[in-house]
């Protein structure tokens, strides 16, 4: 038998370390871990801060205002960035 040889979750890897993940994050579900620790450790690092906003572009797409309405955000954020270096 050939299957190509091709493994299951082969597109799904850890966010941290690239490994094949086994887990994902269950608000978003769009970003993915080999284990809880890793997970625990880009929580704590940055996905605490994108996680929704992942979880609204895997939605349907946004409307144009939600998009104008981010980018006004996004901004905000970057001189928030550079004020706490
Ligand atoms: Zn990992
Ligand atoms: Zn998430």
């Amino acid at each position: 038998m050939n299957r190509g040889g091709a493994a299951v979750t082969s597109t799904m890897r850890c966010e941290l370390c690239g490994a094949a993940a086994r887990r994902r994050c269950g608000r978003c579900r769009v970003t993915f871990y080999c284990d809880a620790e890793h997970q625990a450790a880009d929580w704590e690092a940055i996905h605490e801060k994108v996680c929704t906003r992942l979880a609204v572009v895997r939605g349907p797409s946004p409307p144009e205002a939600l998009q104008v309405h981010q980018d006004a955000h996004r901004a905000q954020t970057r001189l928030r960035l550079v004020r706490t270096g």
